[in-house]
């Protein structure tokens, strides 16, 4: 059985790899990152090659022929980082997943310290890149968005976004990413209630190439939050969120035409020229849109076939078709 699994995504960052490699041989290369695991320790290096085209792949390739612990998955074309981590979680075999970046700015010495720290009873120790070595343009965004999702999710850590985190092989399994969700997956975890904690990592500047997330980030980085929420909090209730929309709006503009049509009736105050009654039909057409489209979404999360509602934490004494019948609900 696999002790390790270093899962490492990168797109275009020929000049890194040979050096990562070198690294993360020495950081495994450590006799007390062995004891934590356990004897017999052994580990596996998932490269994802998120379709490269500066010869990366070639290089990868190259590199796995002359080492039995290294993987390859190389993608058609660019996925993003998001899909390329969905790849390497699916294929890890470790007891314990850990991702870093391929740029070497996350410092492979940190895996031992984030492993330790997994085992003192947690299911994803995050990385924090406490002294980030990254101009300003990326790090004062990333405050802001750090801040943002700490509040709105409730989960007290520092770094939603860090490349390098430690998890055990369940929270890898479990949790779904889409779009460019990997900047949340602290959010889906917590949501799944595993236990989260975060260390303060080594961040490096990066050496070689260039960064791949531009200013687009931002509006990805903001639609993604959105469906991040709306999933973790709502999925499963849709009409929790437009029904409730749907009420205050309709009231809103039913109250706003009573009034108008009471002063009519007994101020004789004309309707015809009151700016206000547009804002009351406004809202009363779309308190009922939103109230359909929760019905709507009602009717499609309780026919979706599969979607687990639960995440198991432990069974005792089912039996092998008792316990596929838990996980496939
Ligand atoms: N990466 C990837 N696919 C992409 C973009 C990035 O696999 O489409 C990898 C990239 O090669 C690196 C990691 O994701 O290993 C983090 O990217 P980068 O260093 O550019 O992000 P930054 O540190 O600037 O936030
Ligand atoms: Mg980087």
């Amino acid at each position: 059985m696999t002790s390790l699994s270093l899962v490492i995504p990168f797109f275009n960052e020929k000049q890194s790899l040979p050096e990562l490699i070198r690294q993360l041989y020495d950081a495994m290369d450590d006799p007390e990152l062995q004891r934590l695991f356990g004897a017999p320790f052994s580990f596996e290096i998932i490269l994802v090659d998120d379709g490269s085209t500066d010869g990366s792949t070639a290089l990868a390739r190259t590199l796995c022929a002359s080492k039995p612990e290294l993987r390859l998955i190389s993608f058609q074309r660019n996925f993003g980082k998001t899909a390329a981590l969905t790849a390497g979680f699916r294929t890890a075999e470790g007891i314990v997943v850990c991702t870093l970046d391929a740029d070497l700015q996350d410092d492979p010495a940190s895996i031992r310290p984030l492993a330790a720290k997994l085992f003192e009873g947690y299911d994803l120790v995050s990385g924090w890149k406490k002294e980030r070595m990254d101009p300003p343009g990326k790090t004062l965004p990333s405050k802001l968005f750090n801040a943002v999702t700490r509040i709105f999710t409730g989960i007290p850590i520092h770094d939603f976004n860090c490349g390098i985190k430690a998890y055990r092989r369940e929270v890898t399994e479990r949790i779904e990413l889409h779009g460019e969700m990997h900047r949340y997956i602290p959010v889906l975890a917590g949501w799944n209630g595993f236990r989260i904690t975060e260390l303060p990592v080594n961040h490096r500047p990066r050496l070689y190439g260039s960064t791949k997330f531009g200013s687009s980030r931002f509006f990805a980085g903001l639609f993604d939050f959105l469906a991040v929420l709306f999933i973790t909090r709502y999925f499963r209730r849709p009409m929790h969120f437009f029904g409730m929309a749907g009420l205050i709006s309709f009231l809103s503009g039913f109250s706003i035409s009573l009034y108008v049509t009471l002063d009519k009736i007994l101020n004789f105050k004309p309707v015809s020229n009151r700016p206000i009654l547009f804002l009351g039909i406004l809202l009363i057409i779309l308190g009922a849109q939103l109230f359909s489209t929760g019905l709507l979404g009602e009717m499609l999360s309780t026919s979706a076939q599969g979607g687990n509602r639960y995440t198991v934490k432990e069974t005792g004494n089912l039996s092998q078709q008792q316990e596929a019948q838990l996980r496939d609900h």
